[in-house]
């Protein structure tokens, strides 16, 4: 069984050496001795932080907040796929909302950059979703297709199962002010219709074995109805992760959980 996935998206926060230094140590002390089999946590720090976060305690594996499509060259304030293999990176987060919204990243691009993550063994975090107006004309599933197929069309079955989709609606995003969270039934619906689009576009084994988060204002308050509950292989943590007890109650929750199955 593929571990359940928590991943902390730290933004452009921890301004300073410093910063970087005493969230490190804040992380490891709540780590310390924690037991999990069934968890895994990922940290993606900003590039500036990626060496200093080289030696994450047990249970976590670095990732980085997105790259670039090519390897190297002209590219001026870019970081490629290469840089972030060579910096202990095993997990990119690729075509984040913030990024769609601000820096105009288009589904073409996020494509490229699924590509270029797999071809330096990375595991690619397509971030997808819907906006407040997208969902309101109940257009959700055309935009998740679209997303979808713009990220999978053409990749082989071994390399689709490679990459892990986040489903974060972007008006549950804390920094998207509406203060909404997604019930229950509105991600496990998502869920399903993914997995029937995995279903018609690859096959059904694929469909059950991608892992597919839930990203949006998560904290340990809802962890349960807006991960496990909604059928979630994990979580998406912007904000909350900023505060590494919290990241790992989260993991600690979602262990007492997958043990509660067993
Ligand atoms: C995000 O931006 O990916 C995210 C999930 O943020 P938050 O948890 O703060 O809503």
């Amino acid at each position: 069984m593929k571990a359940f996935l928590v991943v902390g998206n730290l933004k452009m926060n921890l301004l300073t050496e410093a910063e970087g230094e005493r969230y490190l140590g804040e992380l490891k002390k709540a780590a310390y001795g924690k037991h999990l089999s069934g968890v895994q946590g990922v940290i993606a720090p900003p590039f500036i932080h990626l060496y200093r976060f080289a030696h994450l305690p047990t249970h976590f594996h670095l990732g980085a907040q997105d790259m670039h499509w090519e390897k190297s060259g002209a590219a001026t304030g870019s970081i490629s796929s290469s840089m972030l293999k060579h910096a202990g990176v095993e997990y990119v987060l690729l075509g984040h909302s913030e990024r769609r919204s601000t820096l105009g990243e288009t589904d073409a691009l996020v494509r490229a950059k699924v590509d270029a993550a797999l071809r330096e063994n990375l595991v690619p975090i397509v971030c997808l979703g819907e906006t407040r107006e997208e969902r309101e004309r109940d257009t959700t599933t055309t935009v998740i297709a679209r997303q979808l197929e713009a990220t999978f069309a053409g990749l082989s079955l071994l390399q689709a199962e490679k990459v892990i989709v986040a489903y974060e609606p972007r008006w549950a995003i804390s920094t998207s002010g509406t203060g909404l969270i997604p019930s229950t039934t509105d991600i496990f619906q998502v869920k399903v219709f993914i997995r029937k689009w995995f279903t018609e576009h690859f096959d059904a084994k694929l469909a059950e074995r991608v892992r597919v988060l839930y990203g949006g204002s998560v904290n340990s308050i809802h962890l349960g109805s807006l991960s496990w509950e909604a059928e979630m292989d994990g979580v998406l943590v912007g904000k909350e992760s900023l505060f590494p007890r919290e990241l790992v109650k989260m993991m600690e929750m979602a262990e007492r959980h997958i043990q509660s199955l067993a």
